[in-house]
């Protein structure tokens, strides 16, 4: 069953991600320093009052507001409108009620949404402030005080939010069910994998009702596991609608992506790689989900002996930066090499979830540093004491090290090879944290 979704909307500058991060507290302190998940950090997955749900920062999915303010927090909006299970706006104490809020509290009440409206930078305890009455005019009914900065108000905000959403499914997950996201760009043939899927193995529940509408979920058992696929009807251009904004179901895609263990990156075997394939991928890369990539309509290629090798170099190249991912050819038409597929998709999600012992990564760790020496600078030689693996999914190594600057990059990159080469996880990304240390 899937989590309902919230979306965090609002201008810039009034305090989105400093809520985003405070609700979500401990978890992001995790991803801190690894490079480029903070900044992209839109999605975290809360629990409150032993319920959980996924926020969203709408902020970071639509960055662009080059063409003005207003159209972005519109587009924004929309976004939310889509998807979204509950919208919080966010709006500033400091800065009063603006003509963007009014127009975006227009938008959002006319959708029919569940709206909470949170009135940031209210950083006095005690009273609340008389402008704080000023925010009524927008129509938004509940109106919460807070402080991103201070956490105050945050515990009535979510309790707000809660009383809008519907946990009457909500269902424990089950560890052994593997949740696959099919992704990929418009008529690669995500539906028709699922269909052919179902087709094949007998469906044990189709959710029709629940909060999902762009993306459907289904449960499939058969002799490689089970599984649960969400289809993403994808990063689907919808047409236009109110004021010429295009409506994306990006959202429902990256939140698919957000609650897999595994993704299958499907291209068309026909047209090959694209640009925008790339960026699906990558966000299923920098989630640190475990990845296959599905090339399919296999059935209608010309081909000869040397066809799938060559268009496997090919992708080798097009997707360098998850070079781990597998490649699998097949025809959700015919149903060519699907087993091969559930396989794949099985053996990925157990090197996701790997182990490795602390011993045998430092025993990895002394035979990699006597093979190449590591970095020194100004005469300074960088010391690797040990290495241990903090989490799962994706496997995560923390390096301890004498001085981090020594560390180069480049060194990184031959201590995680030397991992991948000694262990394996293949299919499966993996994060490299470095700690200074004495
Ligand atoms: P966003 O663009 O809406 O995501 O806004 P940010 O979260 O980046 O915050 C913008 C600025 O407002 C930052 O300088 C924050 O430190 C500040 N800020 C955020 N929340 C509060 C708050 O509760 N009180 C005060 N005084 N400042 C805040
Ligand atoms: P989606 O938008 O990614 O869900 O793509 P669809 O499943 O709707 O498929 C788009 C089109 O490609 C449809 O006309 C399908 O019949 C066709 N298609 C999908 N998979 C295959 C395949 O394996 N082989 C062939 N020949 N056609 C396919």
């Amino acid at each position: 069953m899937p989590k309902p979704i919230v979306a965090i909307v609002g201008r810039p500058n009034v305090g989105k991600s400093t809520i985003f991060n405070k609700l979500t507290g401990q978890r992001l302190a995790i991803v801190e320093d690894t490079p480029g998940v903070t900044r992209d950090r839109i999605f975290c997955d809360c629990e409150w009052n032993g319920h959980q749900f996924l926020l969203v920062d709408t902020g970071g999915i639509e960055p662009n507001i080059d063409d003005g303010l207003l159209m972005h927090m519109r587009r924004q909006a929309q976004i939310a409108i889509d998807s979204a299970d509950c919208v919080v706006m966010v709006t500033e104490l400091t800065a009063g009620v603006t003509p963007q809020d009014i127009d975006i509290a227009g938008m959002l009440m006319r959708s029919g949404k569940p709206v909470v409206l949170a009135v940031n930078k209210c950083d006095s305890v005690g009273e609340p402030p008389l402008e704080l009455y000023d925010f009524y005019s927008l129509g938004i009914g509940e109106i919460i005080p807070v402080s991103g900065v201070h956490g105050h108000g945050t515990g009535d905000l979510l309790d707000a939010v809660l009383a809008h959403l519907d946990f009457s499914n909500e269902e424990p997950e089950d560890a052994d069910r593997i949740p696959v996201a099919v992704i990929g760009r418009p008529n690669v043939g995500k539906s028709s994998l699922v269909n052919r899927i179902l087709g094949e193995d007998r469906m044990i529940v189709a959710n029709e009702a629940g909060t999902t509408r762009d993306a459907i979920d289904t449960a499939v058992d058969n002799k490689y596991g089970k599984f649960i696929f969400t289809d993403t009807a994808g990063l689907r251009k919808k047409g236009k609608v109110e004021n010429g904004i295009e409506r994306y179901s990006v959202l429902r895609s990256l939140a698919a992506v957000e609650r897999s263990r595994v993704c299958v990156i499907m291209i068309d075997a026909t047209e090959g790689f694209t640009e925008q394939d790339s960026k699906v991928a990558g966000y299923a890369h920098e989630q640190g989900k475990a990845c296959v990539i599905a090339v399919n309509k296999w059935d209608i290629v010309d081909k000869d002996t040397y066809t799938m090798d060559t268009m496997r170099k090919q992708l080798a190249e097009d997707f360098s930066f998850m070079s781990y991912a597998p490649i699998v050819f097949i025809s959700a038409k015919t149903g060519q090499r699907l087993d091969k597929l559930f396989e794949t998709i099985r053996f990925v999600d157990e090197q996701n979830g790997t182990r490795i012992p602390t011993g045998a990564l430092n025993e990895m760790l002394a035979r990699a540093t006597a093979r190449v020496q590591p970095p020194s600078d100004k005469g300074k030689r960088l010391k690797l004491f040990y290495i241990t693996q903090s989490s799962t999914r994706p496997p995560t190594f923390v390096s301890f090290v004498n001085q981090k600057a020594l560390f180069h990059f480049s060194y990184q990159r031959y201590i995680e090879n030397q991992i991948r080469e000694t262990f394996g996880l293949t299919g499966t990304p993996i994060r490299m944290l470095v700690r200074e240390h004495g």
